[in-house]
């Protein structure tokens, strides 16, 4: 076992935890503190909405099973106002399965048991990358696919010069196809790319952060041209065969 950091390796994230087991919350956000985060702790989920609003949080550690208002049904309302980047805490590793074929919207999930550490080291895989400053109009950084412009350095993507909001994830997943669009990317390097080469899970995950990135771009599932599907491989930039 390695000890906690020590040092700040992650400052000026905001972090809520919504988890009723009061402990466990006390410990994932001393954790959380101790990587630099600054750490809101609360144990129900209408507490954890109110929270996110207030807050406006850059990451929420979300138990499943909650009173009162489970966690699925906390991340769907938090989707309609942040783009936080979520981590589901579940208490039984098949019901990961479940949750990503409802696409709530969360971006990881964690089984307990999980190490805080291993939650603190996915969380700031996630956050290596800069933040979204604003920009007004594509840079000259931006990459051109058809009618999509997205800009990696200031994390903006813009359809038919509209822009797109998509969340950390849908974001990364996109830059990283974009990046490089001759590419058929496998699940697991999108993987790698975005979620880290350390995470273990089912990479159908990736399939719904991709059905996400469609419905926002308004891309067809049976006849994409952005994201489309290579038959047996995964995932490449469109258009083109
Ligand atoms: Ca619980």
């Amino acid at each position: 076992m390695q000890s906690v950091p020590t040092s700040p390796t992650t400052p000026g994230v905001r972090a809520l935890v919504v988890e009723d087991e009061v402990h466990m919350a006390r410990l994932i956000g001393s954790y959380l503190e101790r990587a630099g985060m600054e750490a809101h702790v609360v144990h129900d989920g209408p507490s954890g909405l109110e929270a996110a609003r207030e807050v406006d949080p850059d990451v929420v550690v979300l138990d499943l099973g909650l009173p009162g208002m489970d966690g699925i049904e906390v991340c769907r309302q938090l989707r309609t106002f942040s783009d936080a980047y979520v981590v589901m805490v579940t208490a039984r590793d098949d019901e990961v399965d479940t949750l990503i074929g409802l696409s709530v919207g969360a971006d990881d999930y964690l089984t307990k048991p999980f190490s805080p550490r291993e939650l603190v080291a996915r969380i700031q895989v996630m956050f290596r990358r800069p933040r979204r400053p604003t920009h007004p109009e594509p840079t000259d950084h931006a990459v051109n696919v058809g009618r999509l412009a997205v800009d990696p350095v200031g994390r903006e993507v813009w359809l038919d010069q509209e822009p797109v909001h998509l969340t950390r994830t849908e974001f990364d997943v996109l830059a990283a196809l974009a990046g490089n669009p001759r590419m058929a990317f496998s699940r697991r390097q999108l993987i790698d790319a975005v979620w880290g080469p350390e995470w273990v899970g089912d990479e159908h995950l990736v399939d719904v952060h991709v059905g996400h990135l469609r419905r926002k771009l308004g891309d067809d599932a049976t006849d994409p041209v952005f994201v489309r599907t290579v038959r047996g491989v995964g995932y490449r930039m469109g258009p083109g065969a």
